[in-house]
């Protein structure tokens, strides 16, 4: 008797793109049609759209993170926690932490990292909205700030100044979280609500460069209502221990002293797409229409470290979760095709279902099948969003344990 050898799928990164081509793929191929191994430096999954509510301490970590054993199907799914180093293309294998594992087929889906563009002092002194590790020290830094505050005889003035790098998506969305937890914390602490400055510094012409104009004057009067200082057309040239350097045009560059220095100022691909020696841009690779990467037809990138052109404007699509979830989607139907040797490929289209930007967990801007939406109605709108996804990968069981119902 023959038995032919099972081609083996390797998944690495267990975050949005990752997650979903792993759970629509144990869905389509049976088990004795191909090994599949999803690995991940954590043995959970954050939302990483949620990030910005456990760094500014309105909602707890754990809420925002689940077991990965939870969603996958361990009968067909082979799970592994360890973290990738190196991908050897050329050998087929994924070199990690603790070994490393062949493949036939592989999908990179391992996410962005913060782009510092080389800005002196960034990667020592500012602190990052990228994962479960740096949103909970974000938070508890702050927390110590405002702790330490009555402590000391001489008040230093500068634990109460936060500075947000970036008025981009991120740094609006945490900007409504910090603004809503502010009064908890002179609270807690006994801090007058007075001496707390919140100021955003945004290099382009205005915040959120690029989306709706109206919706955008609501954002940052909201914003501003709420204590938000807004420096426009002004570029963070350098951090330093106690702060950061600006400079506005032509003007000389001044210093702002601050504590707390957050960057939220765009994201690159992950930093293993260069190591490995993939062609990319920012540590974006611009994959096929079918997802594959130019050469290499055994490897899909998704998600985060992958660029995928808008033929509409011949821009590549931002980086999001919804696009690296529909991609995913495509990858599971791609390689259930490749398992059964069917070599027509889905070619990846973008459905953009619009964008929804939170300004705390009460207030939102945003577009949604092409209608604006604000206030309390865009707020809902985006708690229906962030409970899609949990559906979209682990069903009604995952949305009652780690859903958002505080919707009224
Ligand atoms: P991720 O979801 O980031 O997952 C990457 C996974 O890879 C993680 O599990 C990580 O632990 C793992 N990993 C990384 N390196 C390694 C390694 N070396 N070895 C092993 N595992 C590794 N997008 C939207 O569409 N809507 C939103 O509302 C929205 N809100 C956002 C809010 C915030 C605060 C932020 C920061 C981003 C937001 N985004 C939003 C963007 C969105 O989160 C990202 O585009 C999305 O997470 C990308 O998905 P991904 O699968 O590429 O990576
Ligand atoms: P971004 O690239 O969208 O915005 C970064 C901002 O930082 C830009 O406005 C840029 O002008 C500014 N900037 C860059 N260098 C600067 C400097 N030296 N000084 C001051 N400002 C500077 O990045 P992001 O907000 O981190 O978002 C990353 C991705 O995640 C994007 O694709 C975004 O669409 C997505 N995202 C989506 C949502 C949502 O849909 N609600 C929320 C968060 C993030």
């Amino acid at each position: 008797m023959i038995t032919l050898k099972k081609p083996k799928i390797v998944i690495v990164g267990a975050g949005y793109g990752g997650l979903m081509t792993t759970v629509r793929l144990q869905k389509l191929v049976g088990v004795n049609e191909a090994d599949i191994v999803l690995i991940n430096k954590n043995d959970y999954h954050y939302e990483t759209t949620w990030l910005h509510e456990a760094s500014a301490g309105t909602l707890h970590h754990d809420r925002v993170r689940y077991d990965i054993r939870d969603v996958i199907d361990r009968s067909k799914v082979d799970f592994v926690q360890d973290t990738v180093v190196e991908i050897k293309k050329e050998e087929k294998k994924v070199i990690l932490e603790k070994g490393e594992v062949e493949y036939d087929y592989l999908v990179i889906a391992l996410g962005g990292e913060p782009e510092t563009f080389g800005i002196k002092g960034l990667k020592e002194y500012a602190f990052g909205i990228t994962n479960v590790n740096s949103s909970r020290q974000l938070r508890e830094h702050i927390e110590y700030q405002f702790a330490t505050y009555n402590m000391e005889e001489e008040k230093n003035d500068n634990r109460l100044v936060i500075v947000v790098g970036g008025a981009g998506f991120t740094g609006i969305e945490f900007l409504g979280e910090l603004t809503n937890r502010i009064p908890e914390l002179c609270h807690e602490y006994d801090v007058d609500s007075h001496k707390v400055k919140i100021i955003c510094v945004e290099a382009a012409p205005t915040v959120l460069p690029g989306f709706d104009p109206e919706l955008v004057n609501y954002a940052v009067s909201q914003l501003e209502r709420k204590g938000v200082e807004f420096l426009i057309g002004t570029a963070i040239k350098e951090c330093t221990p106690d702060g950061i350097i600006v400079a506005k045009g032509e003007e000389e560059p001044r210093e702002i002293k601050a504590e707390t220095v957050v960057w939220a100022a765009g994201v690159r691909g992950n930093s293993i797409i260069e190591k490995s020696g993939f062609e990319a841009m920012r540590g974006r690779v611009k994959v096929q229409p079918d997802l594959r990467v130019p050469g290499f037809d055994d490897v899909f990138i998704i998600g985060d470290s992958s660029l995928v052109i808008n033929e509409e404007i011949n821009r590549p699509y931002p980086p999001t979760a919804q696009i690296a979830m529909q991609q995913g989607e495509v990858v599971a139907r791609n390689l259930a095709a490749l398992v059964r040797d069917k070599q027509d490929l889905e070619t990846f289209t973008f459905d953009n279902k619009g964008t929804v930007c939170s300004l705390g967990h009460d207030d939102a801007i945003g577009v949604v099948f092409g209608k604006k939406v604000t206030g309390a109605k865009a707020s809902f709108m985006k708690k229906v969003v962030d409970n899609r996804s949990l559906y979209m990968i682990g069903g009604a069981g995952l949305v009652l344990k780690k859903g958002k119902f505080n919707v009224f």
